[in-house]
């Protein structure tokens, strides 16, 4: 179930299966360039969000928390876009340190996806899908998970996000 107002999409999800659905569902809406920023705290689900949209892009490698690399980049297997996955923690000096990464990529081409990255790399587009995702209960045990969506720009204003709550 959802509710839509502009290009704000607020979905509920139930388990970690459901989340990779998601981002695999998401994932269809994507092209090259995109930017897609994560928010939520330690365990909200950003990194499974992100797994599934490594599944749905059929890129190479799992999608798993960047613990000792800043970005990782999962090359498409077919035609498709790469996905460049961003852990923006330690990213201290933005995007400038990003660049600095030399990732062996080029980022118009490829799909973005940055946990942590508010304040950090909103330059890198006007347009941004941005997601925030909430434990619904104060429970830590609990893994209904409540997902707001938000499309920003020209990019994302015809954007059917209502269509991921099928
Ligand atoms: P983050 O990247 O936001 O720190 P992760 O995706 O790495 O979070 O971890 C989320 C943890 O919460 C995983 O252990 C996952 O199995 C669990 N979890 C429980 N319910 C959900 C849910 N509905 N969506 C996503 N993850 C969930
Ligand atoms: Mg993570």
């Amino acid at each position: 179930e959802a509710t839509t107002a502009a290009t704000t999409v607020h979905l509920t999800v139930n388990s970690p299966e459901q989340m990779r659905e998601l981002g695999r569902g998401l994932a269809k809406l994507l092209r090259p360039g995109d930017l897609v920023m994560l928010t939520g705290e330690l365990g909200a689900g950003k990194t499974t969000l992100t797994r599934g949209l490594g599944e749905g892009l059929d890129v190479r490698g799992a999608v798993t928390s960047p613990t000792f690399v800043i970005a990782r980049v999962h090359p498409a297997l077919g035609d498709g876009p790469p996905l460049v996955h961003v852990d923006a923690y330690r990213l201290g000096g933005g995007l400038d340190e990003m660049e600095d990464l030399d990732l062996d990529v080029s980022l118009p081409d490829s799909v973005i996806v940055v946990e942590w990255g508010e304040g950090k790399v909103e330059e890198l587009s006007d347009d941004r899908l941005q997601v925030v995702i909430h434990r619904a209960t104060g429970d830590t045990d609990d893994d209904v998970r409540q997902v707001h969506l938000t499309g920003l720009g020209a990019r994302w204003r015809n954007a059917d996000l209502a269509a991921l709550a099928a």
